[in-house]
């Protein structure tokens, strides 16, 4: 088998992640949520300041964009990485809604595309990775061996969004995380540097009404016919 990028984009909440993650395990290749690093930098500018009450001042996060360190750190128990700023562990704290709902404007900045994008790219120099995210088959590898795009309803996201934060014990509405899914929808895909779309050569999953087993063994298929 040949060593590959495996480049996994679609909407938010679809579980991208969970499935990019069990991929990566099953055939020992290095996982990056590219989410991760724009939650972090959101998470950064939440914190230094930049969303003031006249909306959100990007002159001032690009003036302290060279002081963003996004990194990830391999968990030693679980073997999975966390997602870092600077030396602290955010891995928690940029799951939150309040992340979640600051984190489209921030990931439309093109110079915060730039720095992310060009670390991304560095990441899988070597191939052997599984990358998730929006843009990963269209702008950061569009050499990729295997894109995958994945999507299910707003609805049906919007559930297991919320089922996973309940059981985390936020305290949220179904209304208030639909609402958050389509609007990340749109900006997202509306956005003009890098959006949301299928490149032309991906493959889609529509795990409206998958099982997470049938979306692992989908994947390992795709994954088998591409790395041969
Ligand atoms: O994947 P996740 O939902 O955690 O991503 C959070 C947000 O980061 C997305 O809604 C999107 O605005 C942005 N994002 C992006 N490009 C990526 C990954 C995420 O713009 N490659």
């Amino acid at each position: 088998m040949k060593k590959i990028i495996i480049a996994l984009d679609g909407h938010s909440s679809c579980g991208k992640s969970t499935m990019a993650k069990a991929l990566a395990r099953a055939i020992g290749y290095i996982y990056v949520d590219t989410g991760a690093m724009y939650r972090a930098v959101t998470l950064f500018a939440m914190r230094n300041g930049v969303f003031t009450e006249q909306g959100l001042d990007a002159v001032a996060l690009e003036a302290l964009m060279p002081q963003v360190d996004v990194k990830f750190k391999l968990d030693s128990e679980t073997g999975l990485p966390l997602t870092m700023l600077g030396e602290e562990v955010v891995e928690q704290e940029i799951r939150s809604m309040e992340v979640s709902s600051r984190v489209s404007p921030i990931a439309a900045l093109p110079f915060v595309r730039e720095a992310m994008t060009g670390m991304q790219q560095r990441m899988g120099e070597q191939k052997g990775i599984v990358m998730d995210g929006r843009d990963i088959g269209t702008v950061v590898f569009p050499q990729a061996e295997l894109k995958i795009f994945v999507t299910a309803s707003a609805e049906v996201r919007a559930q297991r969004r919320y089922d996973e934060l309940v059981a985390k014990g936020e305290s949220v509405t179904y209304e208030e995380i639909l609402k958050n899914v389509q609007e990340r929808d749109y900006i997202d895909s509306h956005r003009e540097v890098a959006p949301l779309k299928q490149a032309a050569d991906a493959l889609v999953l529509d795990n409206s009404n998958m099982t997470r087993e049938e979306q692992n063994q989908w994947l390992l298929d795709a994954y088998r016919k591409a790395a041969e």
